[in-house]
């Protein structure tokens, strides 16, 4: 592989994958503004002219400060690359740490300091969407306070888990021969399904508060309902999502026989018993086509790909210097290898990411299948509508936009596959 040959797929994987996102949310932001005017005939009866509206703005200002941090991480990965921010690094270290501490301690530090500077290059996107444009819109609650604390507990248990993960890794890529992509893919896969596990019990609590669900009917309901779908829950969990943000969402936790069901708090206030119901049948809907696993297993295979291609790049000197650094002689390369291919990936994946999206849909209308089949189509309806204006998510987007990016597809779709049942639906879609 020649070097220049790598810069240049590269430069034209960034140009490329801008020019794209630039004309999507371009696209998009057309789209929706075109139809900002009116309510679509469907929603007419059901959503409001100002939750229309509001909903066209949010999206509107989501795009626009999407583009500016596009551009803008953009020119930061070409910075670090082509333009030699990481090889400017990566030398300060080497002469500051490698001949004291050792070669582990310099790579530690190489990506730590990576890390922490491309975070604080983000702030303040992260500071300007929390506090000025999910303010505006009303939906921030997030206190100064609360967001630093936030930063801080990220930070820290990013060094307490990641450091000791990254040292693994960077032992096994030394230690442990050609096959070493093969080990480091093991171990991570271990600790990704690890994490899944502790996640909800060790991690998020030290986000949020859970609280056992109080309402009684609500959980005899919702008891009833898992039985009918043949599952059995260990506990009802009420979060509180409402200490930083009015958005709502439901989710299960949990493997096995003992599933936890976790609400956050600003979903209940807004739905009722009969809505609860079907948003939960939804989520089991997930469960039982087996959703989850089946993306597990697909992430597995990706990163199976992903390391197999990162164990043949490392070892190329023109991979190096192809991005922009000139490889170690004396000290190991292994963690710029780590940071070149956690950089050099993205552009190239860029335009793989839709049919992962195309999936995720298409998952979607199963678990909406299935909450038709085991509550009520009508009252998932209202439920989607209720959210859907929480959420301020446009009714009107662009197609093309929905078939490259959404994760869920839109509400208009949604609600014309559930409508599709016998089940009357007041007043919502034709
Ligand atoms: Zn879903």
């Amino acid at each position: 592989m020649n070097p220049v040959v790598l810069s240049l797929a590269f430069s034209a994987a960034i140009l490329a994958s801008l020019l794209v996102k630039f004309w999507l949310a371009t696209r998009q932001m057309r789209h929706v503004a075109a139809h900002r005017g009116a309510v679509p005939a469907a929603f007419a009866g059901t959503v409001s002219l100002e939750a229309h509206q509001k909903a066209a703005d949010y999206t509107l200002a989501k795009l626009r400060l999407g583009i500016v941090n596009e551009a803008f991480g953009n020119a930061v990965l070409i910075c670090w690359t082509l333009l030699g921010g990481l090889a400017w690094l990566n030398q300060l270290l080497l002469g500051w740490v490698a001949p004291h501490w050792g070669a582990m301690a310099y790579q530690l530090l190489l990506i730590g300091a990576f890390a922490l500077i491309g975070s604080l290059l983000e702030l303040p996107f992260d500071v300007y969407a929390t506090f000025k444009l999910e303010q505006r819109f009303g939906f921030n609650k997030t206190t100064a306070a609360l967001f630093v604390a936030d930063r801080v507990k990220s930070t820290l248990l990013g060094i307490v888990i990641g450091g000791p993960l990254l040292a693994l890794v960077l032992w096994i890529m030394q230690a442990a021969g050609a096959l070493w992509w093969l080990w480091a893919w093991g171990a991570l896969s271990v600790f990704q399904l690890l994490a899944m596990v502790i996640y909800p019990t060790l991690i998020a609590p030290l986000f949020n508060k859970f609280e056992p669900l109080a309402d009684d009917a609500l959980v005899a309901r919702v008891q009833s309902l898992m039985q009918r779908c043949g599952f059995r829950a260990k506990g009802f969990f009420v979060m509180d999502g409402s200490r930083r943000s009015a958005h709502a969402n439901a989710y299960f936790t949990g493997f096995g026989a003992g599933k936890r069901v976790v609400f956050f708090d600003t979903l209940l206030q807004r739905l009722n018993g009969d809505e609860v119901e079907a948003v939960l049948a939804h989520e089991l809907g997930h469960f039982a086509h087996r959703h989850i696993a089946k993306r597990v297993v697909l992430m597995l295979a990706f990163s199976l790909a992903g390391f197999a291609l990162l164990g043949w790049l490392a070892a190329q000197a023109s991979f190096y210097l192809g991005l922009g650094v000139v490889p170690n002689t004396q000290v190991s390369n292994d963690a710029l290898a780590l940071l070149l291919f956690m950089m050099g990936l993205p552009p190239f994946m860029y335009f793989v990411s839709p049919i992962f999206a195309s999936v995720s849909r298409r998952d979607e209308y199963q678990a909406d299948a299935y909450a038709r089949r085991h509550a009520s189509a009508a009252d998932l309806v209202r439920a989607l509508l209720k959210l859907y204006e929480d959420n301020a998510a446009t009714l009107t987007p662009d197609p093309l936009y929905v078939r490259f990016y959404y994760s869920h597809p839109p509400a208009s779709s949604r609600i014309a596959a559930l409508g599709t049942s016998d089940m009357p639906l007041a007043g919502a879609a034709a």
